[in-house]
């Protein structure tokens, strides 16, 4: 064998290594789920990424996210765990990839809906973006909506709807009218039980995808536009299934922290002192925040400088 070829082999090993090497590292087992029932005929599959409701009717299925990419196998099980009837479609609360990030493995089985900015967001972008799965494949949804959509199949009825910025640009409450029931997306997160994280003074986790069109300052409108229809329970992006009530803690909470945030911002504070005051009274990291699961109030994930910027105004 020439010392070329010898070298070429050499090359093609240490390329395949590498290739295997950023496999390995986006490539993550996929957690346990669970599937419990909300109300009626909705369920709420959980474990890892964000809430999926999964919502029956005897002309097929309605999911609302579809977790990681990683998860399809098991949502498809939990799924089939309540029912037969096929999955027909899926409405997306945000393109964040811990929601949608199946995006791309329903799209052969089930009509996929998002918020027209969603869509935009997944073209420009170029990613379902999480930082926790690099390189998850896009699956673009094939119908979007700019204020309202609605959904009929089995003599049920679901709507979404869009009620200005947040969490992104593009986040949309679903809407179950016969059930009193919504699903927030990452507008509202689940704060009951163990997953109460107790701020003094009141604020919130929260996560403002400002590369995305997010909005500190339009939330609470936004959630505002939400409490405005008739629901009592609530289907969190992350966390427990919750009540009207939570939602309008959360908010209450999270008008208070950004207030401050903001008071902070125009006497013209550093970075560093806001960034200190959002670490030490409101529980948000500025460092270390884990990739997994998501963790929402990870300053280390978040623009900084746009978040003042937006502030300041
Ligand atoms: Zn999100």
């Amino acid at each position: 064998m020439s010392r070329t070829s010898l070298v070429s082999i050499f090359v093609a090993i240490l390329l395949l290594l590498g290739a295997r090497a950023i496999h390995t590292q986006n490539a993550k087992t996929p957690g346990p789920l669970r599937i419990e029932k909300v109300k009626g005929d909705l369920y709420m599959i959980s474990g890892e990424g964000g809430n999926v409701a999964v919502y029956v009717t005897s002309e097929g299925v309605l999911l609302v996210d579809d977790m990681f990419d990683r998860n399809h196998a098991d949502i498809l099980a939990q799924v089939k765990s309540v029912t037969d009837q096929p999955i027909r479609y899926v409405v997306n609360t945000h393109q964040h990839d811990d929601h949608a990030g199946g995006d791309l493995k329903m799209l052969p089985l089930a009509e996929v809906i998002a918020h027209r900015n969603v869509r935009a967001n997944l073209v420009d972008i170029k990613q379902p973006y999480y930082e926790d799965t690099p390189g998850t494949p896009i699956g673009l949804p094939r119908v979007t909506f700019s204020d309202e959509l609605a959904v009929y199949l089995g003599g049920k009825e679901v709507r979404a709807k869009y009620f200005g910025r947040g969490h992104t640009s593009g986040d949309a409450v679903i809407y179950f009218p016969d059930l009193k029931v919504i699903h927030t997306g990452d507008l509202f997160l689940g704060r009951r039980g163990a997953a109460a994280p107790q701020t003094r003074p009141p604020g919130v986790n929260i996560y403002v995808d400002y590369a995305q069109g997010g909005s500190f300052l339009e939330w609470t409108k936004t959630l505002d536009g939400a409490l405005q229809m008739d629901f009592d329970t609530v289907i969190p992006g992350h966390g427990p299934v919750s009540t009207k009530a939570d939602v309008m803690q959360f908010r209450a909470d999270l008008e208070a922290m950004r207030n401050r945030v903001a008071a902070l911002v125009k006497e013209g504070k550093a970075k560093e002192e806001v960034v200190q005051v959002l670490e030490a009274d409101y529980g948000w990291k500025a460092t270390g925040c884990p990739l997994s699961p998501p963790t929402a109030g990870c300053l280390q994930f978040q623009q900084a400088d746009a978040m003042m910027a937006e502030l300041k105004r």
